[in-house]
């Protein structure tokens, strides 16, 4: 388990180095920006793949030590308490206090997270631990602090027969100072000390128990940017042609470095398996050339989309492409799981039929049908509705369609 606090730099330098990797690149292909692998890291619901970054994971580990610092028994707590404060003076616990403090005071962190249940409340400090509410009672109740006989008691030092018991060092008679006590009476009712030890509670986490994953995760969503093409899976595509099961088992593919099923010859990497592998190049070409494209190196699904933003087409020529590039990689990513589960419901053969099936059915679902027309969309799908005019679109529509798709049940699962 990690005690040190990676320096930036070197976070900066091996996110460099696993980004580079995660692309299946080299040093010659392009660089990516840090910003954009930063998206990558980032959860699904974020746009991202859920990678999650070096740092977090970093200060995951580290807030472990803290959590296992407050847990305290064991003879290391007591060791280091003793030489070097709780504060840790000037040593490597020095740096995960300050790591945890930052986390705090940056707001990724709530300091509630890591507060105090109350059991015996022999170990809990009555005003000055998080235990009641999301604050020290001190701070909630300053004017009580300031008349509390013994600022540093335990909450058991407060707790008698049932019920709590107060020392002040003078009478409180009225005003904003018996408000305060009013509440905080009020708040205790419902509280009590119980027979059993005072415990820690990791709040991030459902059974209150800390886990690294989890607080890795919390980082990360706090502090990855928002990222960008992984949600663009859902802006076209039916939500519910997509096994969103399926789509997040696509980080598999990273973090298990295996040989392409499709081909076996090389990593299966997002560029491999969506752009490189022979069998995708293939595909890429056929439909390159079905929409009249000149054939190009295709590569990670991010830059093809990019590449579809910035071509020179208009409007909704660049609808068709957007959704016909979705329908490719819905379709590999269909395929190679079938090759993986040997289940060859698609055939390698039969992917660019499908592919022009399904993008049909989708753009046109989108579109509200205007311009549908199978035949020209097989011939030419950028130009499909400025060749069908809009007088003789509804009865082409209704005698041709994909599968008998083209009477009007778009709605049809494949
Ligand atoms: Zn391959």
């Amino acid at each position: 388990m990690s005690l040190f606090v990676i320096p930036v730099v070197v976070a900066k330098e091996l996110e460099a180095l696993r980004a580079r990797f995660f692309w299946g690149g080299t040093e010659s292909t392009r660089k990516i920006a840090w910003v954009k692998w930063a998206n990558v890291l980032a959860s699904m619901e974020k746009g991202g793949l859920n990678l999650g970054s070096l740092v977090s994971f970093n200060l995951a580990l580290v807030m472990k030590w803290r959590w296992r610092f407050v847990h305290g028994d064991q003879l290391w707590v007591s060791i280091i308490r003793s030489i070097y404060g709780v504060q840790g003076g000037c040593s490597p616990w020095a740096r995960v206090v300050g790591a945890v403090s930052k986390l705090y005071s940056k707001g990724v962190v709530d300091h509630n997270a890591l507060r105090r249940k109350l059991g015996d409340g022999k170990q809990i400090h009555f005003w000055s631990d998080c235990w009641l509410g999301r604050l020290p009672l001190k701070i909630e109740y300053p004017r009580l602090a300031a008349l509390e006989e013994d600022v540093d008691c335990r909450v058991a030092d407060r707790w008698s027969r049932g019920g709590w018991r107060w020392h002040w060092r003078q009478h409180i008679t009225g005003g904003v100072t018996a408000a305060q006590l009013e509440e905080l009476n009020h708040r205790l009712l419902e509280v009590n000390c119980v027979d059993e030890r005072d415990t820690w509670v990791w709040d991030l986490a459902d059974d209150g128990l800390f886990s690294v994953a989890v607080t890795r995760n919390w980082i990360d969503d706090k502090v990855l940017p928002v990222g960008g093409h992984n949600t663009r899976w859902f802006k076209i595509v039916p939500r519910k042609h997509l096994p969103t099961r399926e789509l997040l088992t696509l980080r598999g593919i990273f973090i298990h470095t295996v040989a392409c099923p499709m081909c076996g010859l090389e990593d299966e990497t997002l560029m491999h398996v969506f752009g490189r592998c022979e069998v995708v190049e293939v595909l890429w070409r056929r439909v390159f050339s079905w929409m009249g494209i000149s054939p190009m190196l295709v590569g990670n699904p991010h830059s093809m989309f990019e590449w579809v933003d910035n071509s020179s087409v208009n409007g909704n020529k660049k609808k068709v492409m957007e959704t016909i590039v979705y329908a490719v990689y819905w379709y590999v990513w269909r395929y190679r799981n079938d090759v993986v589960h040997e289940s060859e419901q698609i055939r390698k053969s039969e992917l660019f039929d499908f592919i022009r099936e399904v993008s049909y059915v989708w753009f046109f679902n989108r579109q509200k049908k205007v311009g549908a027309n199978w035949i020209n969309w097989l011939e030419d799908p950028l130009n499909t509705w400025s060749r069908s005019g809009i007088k003789d679109q509804k009865l082409k529509q209704e005698k041709v369609g994909p599968l008998g798709l083209g009477g009007g049940s778009g709605e049809k699962e494949f």
